[in-house]
């Protein structure tokens, strides 16, 4: 076991990243910094699409670029072995989501069997990524998370949903591959909480195959993380859990206002913060039931998840915790942390440029507050490329 590592560290941060590299990461966050200019640019650029302008070459060569692996999975293999190398495994997540023909849905289970194939393949902890949203209807999952009464049709629709997940969760299974259920918005959540839970049961024996994610800027979660591992206690599951604090605040509390219920986010960035921590700890305390992957960007939570490993007398090495984050963020927590010798992996999405817009809207958005992500991304970058200047030897 080896101290807790400093995220500071830019040599080991962007060993991968060629100093033309850093610049254009540089660039992309400084347009990210101003809201004004994102908010146009999102707005611009979905018309844009809306109407066919030829616009994807740009948005490619741009924030996709800094974001995203590639449009199909072969485009990526670059990007996954240069990870590979750094002890960091590449989580290839295909960003299609809300989709709503029946045809598309099968598309979307189509590639997410390949993409158990390839991990299985190519990963030495082979694992994936799914959104419920990718091979199910909006409008099905919210109306089941409502309990309505489905129509004899919706009925045969949601069973075709079961049927889709089933399949992947089976062939993950088959092959050893781990599959993260992702998280989404709350009025569609219950049904994808459902759907997690009897397919953990189903699969989750010996160890965990399947893993449920929580959303800690949701003020319930914690306790439903207590009933979950309850539930594994029980009947005798692992319970695999992503945790992660949410990408959908604004959305979520803008619908609440509209509709007039009460906001189901947490009342400040704090309790979040507080939820967080407080899960990772409960997590730990029976550890022996759950498998993690501990999904952020903050410091903070990575920092303490280390300490809580230790306290445990856990190698930085156990094999049921994963540091997670995502692929063009927080590089420094990523690098550092696999340097160190803990299990460490990204999120590398991929797909048509126009169908991973919502993904990359998010990202702009999550980038965008320079108190966050943004300021601390540039600090680093500028830290480095200093550095080198001064050992003109290295790259
Ligand atoms: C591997 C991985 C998988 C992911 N999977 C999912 C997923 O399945 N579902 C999903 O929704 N997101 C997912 N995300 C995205 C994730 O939710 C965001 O990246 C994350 O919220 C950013 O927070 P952070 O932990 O990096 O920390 P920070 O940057 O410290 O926190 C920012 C977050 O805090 C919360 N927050 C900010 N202000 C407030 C406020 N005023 N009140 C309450 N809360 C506030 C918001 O969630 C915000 O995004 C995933 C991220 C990673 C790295």
């Amino acid at each position: 076991m080896s101290n807790i590592p400093s995220f500071s560290n830019t040599e080991v941060a962007f060993k991968a990243k060629s100093s033309g590299e850093l610049k254009f990461t540089s660039l992309i966050f400084k347009m990210m910094g101003s809201p004004g200019l994102v908010n146009s640019l999102t707005g611009l650029t979905t018309f844009a699409l809306k109407i066919h302008l030829p616009i994807q070459w740009i948005i490619k060569k741009t924030i996709f670029k800094q974001f995203c692996g590639g449009e199909k999975i072969q485009e990526c293999s670059s990007t996954y072995e240069s990870l590979r190398k750094n002890n960091i495994e590449a989580i290839l997540d295909y960003s299609v989501e809300g989709q709503s023909k029946e045809a598309d849905f099968d598309k979307v289970r189509d590639e997410l069997l390949q993409l158990v194939s390839n991990a299985k393949k190519h990963a030495k902890v082979p694992t994936t990524c799914m959104k419920v949203t990718g091979i199910a209807s909006f409008s099905i999952l919210e109306k089941v998370s409502a309990n309505t009464e489905l129509k004899e049709i919706e009925k045969q629709e949601y069973n075709r949903v079961i049927q889709r997940l089933e399949a992947i969760c089976a062939k993950a299974f088959e092959n050893g591959v781990k599959i993260y259920i992702d998280a989404e918005e709350t009025w569609i959540q219950v049904a994808i909480d459902r759907l997690a839970e009897v397919m953990m049961q189903k699969y989750n024996g010996k160890e965990a195959i399947v893993y449920t994610t929580l959303q800690m800027y949701r003020h319930d979660r914690l306790n439903y993380l207590q009933v979950l591992i309850e539930k594994a206690i029980n009947h005798n599951f692992f319970l695999g859990v992503k945790i992660v604090r949410g990408a959908y605040l604004e959305k979520e509390n803008e619908r609440a206002n509209q509709k007039g219920y009460n906001t189901p986010m947490q009342p400040s960035k704090l309790s979040t913060d507080n939820d967080y921590n407080a899960a990772l700890k409960l997590i730990m305390n029976n550890i022996q039931k759950v498998e993690l992957c501990a999904g952020t960007h903050n410091e903070e939570s990575a920092k303490l998840l280390c300490e809580l490993m230790q306290e445990k007398g856990l190698d930085n090495s156990y094999k049921g915790i994963f540091f997670s984050q995502l692929y063009g963020m927080s590089d420094n927590i990523s690098f550092n942390l696999a340097h160190a010798g803990y299990n460490v992996s990204k999120y590398l999405p991929y797909g048509p440029v126009r169908d991973t817009l919502p993904y990359l809207i998010r990202r702009a958005r999550e980038n965008t507050s320079i108190a966050g992500q943004m300021g601390r991304e540039l600090t680093l970058i500028t830290s480095e490329l200093l550095r080198r200047k001064n050992q003109p030897t290295k790259k």
